[in-house]
């Protein structure tokens, strides 16, 4: 909402609340202009195999910086481009960086299984998404089985033909999924179970609140259910050494988090895994 001038000295919530406005207000166009002058990034989070005790994978999370706000987070931006469709050249940019990264030398030499990308609720509606994804894939010389696409909660829980025609088609293709945001949304276990995920993401909000006596029963019954199913597990948001063991110990495969390495551009993540190996 605007906050108006009522030619009083601003105080300082007033002033953010204006500073917020304006910057909604100018999403679009700092959107559009990001994308022409090539100022999206794709940063990578290592993500931490315990069985096989090294990063065995890692998640792609797309960057904006602003010359006048600096740093825009994906959550504020890509609620955005969804609405007024920058999304599929969002989403397209991602994908191209990623595969571009996939089939160069410094990346073969990594040991790494594949790349996760964050897939839009949007993109996961558009109609021959498989064919879109395959073509730019192919364009790289990128097997499916090097990526991993990450789907909300939210979006697995919608119940449309187009979204479940698309997972489908990608499956066939040999491509594999992870349910993103687990715990954070409905949980609708039917949808879950519907969708063919090889994977859940354990929510930073759910898995961060582990001491919690009864959230401690939720997650560990959830870990149980999850493994029951034979889908693999990757904890998020494991910020500490005691978070680590916790994990370690109910066996979840996987752990990303601020403990190993916040996101980091491409140079630094490849010197990040060498110095590791
Ligand atoms: P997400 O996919 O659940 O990504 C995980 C978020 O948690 C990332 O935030 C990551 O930086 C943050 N994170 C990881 N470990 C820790 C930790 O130990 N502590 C804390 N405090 N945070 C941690 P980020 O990069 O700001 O992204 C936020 C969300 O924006 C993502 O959540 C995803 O939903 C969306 N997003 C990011 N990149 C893309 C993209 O390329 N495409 C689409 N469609 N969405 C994206
Ligand atoms: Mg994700
Ligand atoms: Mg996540
Ligand atoms: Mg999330």
């Amino acid at each position: 909402q605007e906050v108006p001038f009522t030619g009083d000295i601003m105080t300082a919530s007033e002033l953010l609340k204006r500073l917020h406005y304006d910057m909604m207000h100018d999403m679009d166009t700092i959107i559009e202009s990001a994308l022409s002058n090539k100022r999206f990034e794709v940063y990578y989070q290592p993500i931490y195999s315990v069985k096989e005790k090294k990063f065995h994978s890692a998640e792609a999370l797309i960057r904006l910086k602003d010359e006048k706000y600096g740093f825009i987070s994906p959550e504020v931006f890509i609620p955005v481009a969804e609405k007024s469709g920058a999304i599929h050249k969002i989403g397209d940019f991602v994908l191209e960086q990623v595969c571009a990264f996939i089939a160069s030398d410094e990346y073969k030499k990594l040991g790494m299984s594949y790349i996760e990308v964050n897939l839009s609720v949007v993109q996961c509606m558009q109609p021959k998404l498989a064919n879109h994804i395959m073509e730019i894939l192919t364009r790289y010389g990128v097997r499916p089985e090097q990526l991993n696409l990450e789907i909300t909660e939210t979006a697995a829980s919608i119940s449309q033909q187009a979204l479940e025609d698309n997972i489908k088609d990608l499956t066939n293709m040999g491509m594999k999924f992870s349910l993103d945001d687990f715990g954070t949304g409905y949980s609708n276990m039917q949808r879950i179970v519907k969708l063919p995920f090889d994977i859940i993401k354990l929510d930073r909000t759910f898995t961060e609140l582990y001491d919690n006596p009864k959230l401690g029963i939720v997650l560990t019954n959830a870990i149980n259910m999850i493994k029951a199913m034979k889908m693999k597990i990757v904890v998020e948001g494991v910020e500490t050494e005691e978070m680590l063991k916790l994990f370690s110990e109910l066996e979840c495969e996987y752990i990303q988090g601020y403990y190993f390495s916040k996101p980091i551009p491409r140079e630094e993540f490849v010197k990040f895994i060498q110095a590791s190996s």
